[in-house]
């Protein structure tokens, strides 16, 4: 199997504790087959960036085999836009399920077969509402239906009558004979096959019953000889319906479950259907907005898959259910940009500023690292001329004692280029700084302080005007404000922020979609899909430090 330089996971968590034990006692044969099973409804988001790189890694450490499953039991949800967008995301993070593409639908006849098998199930005629009353509560045990002891015979006919479409929806079920008085709700004849009258994505109308989860995944799973069948927390109480379903069907493979806990991000919703309701609703631009905590959200936001499996791999997978600060996820992105990002310069809000005794019509091309942190990078020459832009943040008329730019009178550097000293500050009709007037020292050619001067002490980054490219840059922050946002909880009003007049050097005229930088003293930023040569739109995909944990800390001051 290929999969990407994973880092051997340095302790084993429960799961591949148990998987080495497994192997030891040589059970399955000395198998490990693992699946990542998503239901067609929705795009991915890092919860299941998680699940997948524990399924393809677990496997992939053992020299087993993984399967991509769609779960497409239930057809109202599900379609092939989804379908797509969840294959492209798997690949995108680096997994391959090569010729290994299941479909739950594949197996609709096999489930069908199985139904009544052994007298193990009955037709139900309660409607939907009685079954409700019927299942008891937590201290209550369950009331069997007067429909529990049919015949086998007549349960054959009404089953296969339900398939060939005789029957309204909801008059009847196909339900487990399990235990109604079960101290376990799911025991408690669990619905195993509805009707219900929907077109599905890949079976068309071909179908008028549907199989339930808790009865597709465990013979799905059997049926492609799954050894370890790793799911989320909340199906804990669903595995003795699981085991239930593998000990009464005649089937090959004997998989086991295993529940891990899933992950929450603060400041995050990691819930499909909380996160078709943004889109829906229009809160975000798509399932691919910037914002959002799909994996299409992020890689359009600049995130790289080798960020986001280094963090899946950081949390761990445990028993026990969490909150991960988002600050993580985070933290892993800048990490990788860190070593991967050309830095650029490129001023967000201008403020124009003239040398003077800089020769009017003259260019220099000044050399300009490209990666610190990468030696292999090289440089790179950015134009400096007579007129250039500056961040307008970099500059005050009235500096408070720790501001150390640029300031009436006083010296600071520009990187790669000289030291600078503002002159004169040039304001319009109603006050406003639009110009500064300022000299450059010769001597300073390349931004360093020529023997027996000390260096001023703010650095600043700049780009000549005449060469400098307009930009748009979008600023994303954090889409809710709430550590736990519920269903109530409103975006963050503040999450998208669009500068435009942005401009930002040369070099980046060339860029394309996808590509990576880091805007010197700004942070790590990609070129949108939404741009074009002759305007360039960027993404902001994180600060250069966590602004967030500062405001904490000043919050609890
Ligand atoms: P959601 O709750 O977002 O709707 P889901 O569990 O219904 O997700 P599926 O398509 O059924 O979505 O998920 C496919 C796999 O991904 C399942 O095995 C599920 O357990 C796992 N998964 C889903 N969300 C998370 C999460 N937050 N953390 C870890 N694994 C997850
Ligand atoms: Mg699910």
């Amino acid at each position: 199997m290929k999969v990407p330089d994973l880092e051997p996971a340095s302790s084993l968590d429960f799961i591949r504790t148990r998987i080495a034990e497994d192997l030891k006692a040589n059970r399955n044969g000395g198998r490990v087959h693992t699946r990542f099973p998503p239901e067609p409804n929705g795009y991915l988001h890092i919860g299941h960036a998680k699940s997948i790189c524990l399924n393809f890694g677990v496997a992939a450490e053992n020299n087993g085999l993984c399967n991509l499953r769609f779960d497409d039991t239930n057809p109202i949800k599900e379609t092939v836009e989804f379908e797509e967008s969840i294959k492209k995301d798997v690949k995108w993070l680096g997994f391959d399920w090569d010729d290994r593409l299941f479909y739950a639908s594949d197996y609709f006849e096999k489930l069908y077969e199985y139904g009544v098998h052994d007298g193990k199930a009955y037709v139900d005629s309660l409607s939907a509402e009685e079954i409700r009353d019927h299942r008891g509560t937590l201290t209550e045990p369950g009331r069997e239906s007067p429909y529990r002891h049919r015949p086998v015979e007549e349960n054959l006919q009404l089953f296969q009558r339900m398939r060939e479409g005789e029957f309204e929806d909801g008059t009847h079920v196909l339900r487990a004979k399990i235990d109604m008085a079960s101290p376990n709700i799911n025991m408690r004849d669990p619905v195993l096959f509805r009707i219900m009258r929907a077109s599905h994505y890949r079976q068309g109308r071909k179908w008028v019953i549907y199989p339930m989860y808790d009865y597709a995944h465990p013979i799905s799973d059997a049926l492609e000889g799954i050894t370890h069948s790793l799911c989320t927390l909340e199906f804990e109480d669903h595995r003795p319906l699981y085991d239930w379903c593998l000990d009464n069907l005649p089937i090959p493979y004997r998989p086991e479950q295993i529940e891990f806990a899933r992950l929450n991000l603060s400041y995050t919703v990691l819930s499909k259907r909380k996160l078709l309701t943004l889109v829906t609703e229009g809160h975000v631009k798509g399932w691919d907005d910037p914002r959002m905590p799909t994996l299409s959200g992020l890689r359009r936001r600049g995130y790289t898959p080798e960020a986001i499996r280094n963090f899946c791999e950081s949390i761990g997978v445990a028993k026990r259910d969490a909150i991960v600060d988002v600050a993580q996820l985070e933290h892993a992105i800048r990490n990788d940009l860190n070593k991967r990002s050309p830095r650029v310069m490129a001023v967000l809000r201008p403020l124009r500023v003239v040398i003077e005794n800089y020769p009017e019509n003259e260019t220099e091309q000044l050399d300009a690292v490209n990666n610190p942190e990468d030696a292999t990078a090289g440089t790179r020459k950015v134009p400096f001329s007579r007129v250039l832009y500056i961040e307008q943040e970099d500059f005050r008329e009235n500096p408070p004692k720790q501001f150390f730019r640029l300031a009436p009178g006083r010296e600071v550097r520009l990187r790669y280029a000289y030291f600078i000293t503002c002159k004169e500050v040039i304001k319009d009709a109603s006050g406003n700084v639009v110009e500064l007037r300022c000299t450059y020292d010769p001597a300073t050619r390349g931004g360093d302080a020529p023997e027996g001067r000390s260096s001023p002490k703010a650095t600043m980054h700049w780009v000549s005007a005449a060469h400098a490219v307009p930009a748009e840059v979008r600023l994303y922050d954090r889409l809710f404000n709430e550590e736990r946002p519920d269903n109530d909880s409103s975006v963050n009003p503040g999450s998208l922020e669009v500068l435009s007049g942005c401009q930002v050097e040369p070099s980046l005229k060339t860029s394309n979609h996808g590509d990576r930088f880091q805007f010197e003293r700004q942070g790590y930023f990609c070129v949108d899909p939404d741009s074009r040569p002759d305007a360039l739109v960027f993404n902001r995909t994180v600060t250069l430090r966590d602004t967030w944990a500062k405001i904490e800390k000043n919050l609890k001051k």
